[in-house]
């Protein structure tokens, strides 16, 4: 017997939710035929910068390229080190490379999966000792839905003289001590892409920042680094901007995110309270909420992992891995990691497993998931 799968993720019956407000906003933007940086950009930068309580937001084509004007904006170079978690997606450490500095991966904690701040210290004082790198930025990112220890980071990053950039990619609408995220770094970087807690239908990002002058520089630099008149250039830029109909379908998803928000939150204290004997749930970032873009568990070890997800698989109970291989032992990475031992990120690798968790797992689908991982664990 094969039980009828359920999805992972559910942006059909989303899109059911808000069908006539969505289509309504879409013929607004086939009416006016603007379809890069359009009205609709403007009204989301206000409505985005409202919702998590930042000075400016800047919208832009996607979350890499945030994170790439957050640091040209900067003027992250070679040799200059760029600290950030080993266990994150590869974007985080992509950009610095890009831009021909260096990654310099950091452990993360074993409970909460964030970066570790006393790992972060020992990090610094390696690359200072070595004396080849200027320690120069931290991305801090704000992995799963929840936040970093963002006053610890603030504290070691101003010690430092760090470049703070808040990768909240996978966390917008968390928050922490009771402000939503989007102000915890000297600017911040999300991500619109489908899969995440708001999702866009194709690719869409957003920088935060309390600073004017940097607010200024993310929009000349989105517009390949045009000067207050179009026609005059005024630093070598890029091709960062979003269009029309992403702000569109973004707006329509606000007015519902915040129920959403509750509704995956839900989820993951129905998890909580069921599978904590069976699995190690993910721990709580103390006085913080999270957007639950994904509840990750651990298993007891890699061949527990491989047969929990065989037998939820033949269950119809889909499962991803987030993330099979630290960035550290990426090919394309590890030439540029300088061998430091990251340990937990590696253990973390071979036993982490995502469920799923989306506003619109209803309560039986929940309760279906949970009875299966509790038969699968045995
Ligand atoms: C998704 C993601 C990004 C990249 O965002 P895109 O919009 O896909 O470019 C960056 N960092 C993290 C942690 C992410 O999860």
């Amino acid at each position: 017997m094969t039980a009828t799968p359920i999805p992972f993720l559910d942006l059909k019956a989303q899109q059911a939710r808000i069908a006539a407000d969505l289509r309504r906003r879409l013929d607004a933007v086939l009416e006016h035929c603007q379809f890069v940086m359009g009205p609709e950009v403007a009204e989301l930068e206000a409505t985005l910068a409202k919702f998590c309580g930042a000075k400016h937001c800047v919208a832009v084509s996607s979350g890499t390229d945030a994170l790439q004007i957050a640091l040209m904006a900067e003027g992250v170079g070679r040799g200059d080190a760029v600290f950030l978690p080993a266990f994150t997606y590869t974007a985080t450490a992509e950009v610095p490379l890009v831009l021909g500095a260096t990654p310099v991966f950091v452990d993360v904690d074993p409970r909460t999966f964030q970066i570790d701040p006393a790992h972060l210290e020992q990090r610094i004082a390696e690359v200072r000792a070595a004396g080849l790198l200027k320690p120069r930025v931290l991305i801090g990112v704000d992995l799963f839905g929840q936040p970093a220890d963002w006053p610890a980071l603030s504290a070691i990053a101003a010690r430092e003289g760090l470049f703070t950039l808040d990768d909240l990619a996978q966390s917008f609408g968390g928050s922490l001590h009771g402000k939503m995220l989007g102000s915890q770094a000297d600017a911040t970087a999300t991500s619109f892409f489908p899969s995440k807690p708001l999702g866009a239908y194709g690719d869409g990002g957003a920088m935060f920042t309390e600073s004017d002058e940097r607010a200024a520089l993310f929009r000349s630099l989105r517009t390949h680094g045009e000067g207050p008149t179009r026609y005059e250039v005024l630093r070598t830029g890029m091709n960062g901007r979003l269009d029309s109909m992403q702000a569109a379908v973004l707006l329509s998803k606000l007015t519902v995110f915040p129920e959403e928000l509750a509704a995956r939150e839900k989820i993951a204290r129905y998890y909580d309270s069921r599978l904590g004997n069976a699995v190690t749930i993910p721990a709580r970032v103390p006085d913080s909420t999270s957007a639950w873009a994904i509840y990750a568990v651990l298993l007891k070890d890699g061949a527990t992992r491989d047969a929990v997800q065989a037998a939820l698989r033949a269950d119809g109970v889909p499962t991803a891995i987030y993330y099979p291989r630290p960035l550290h032992l990426q090919p394309a990475y590890r030439d540029a990691h300088d061998g430091a031992p990251l340990p937990v990120s590696e253990d973390l690798a071979t036993r982490i497993m995502a469920l799923p968790i989306h506003p619109d797992l209803d309560d039986a689908a929940v309760e279906r998931i949970c009875d299966a991982v509790i038969r699968a664990v045995g």
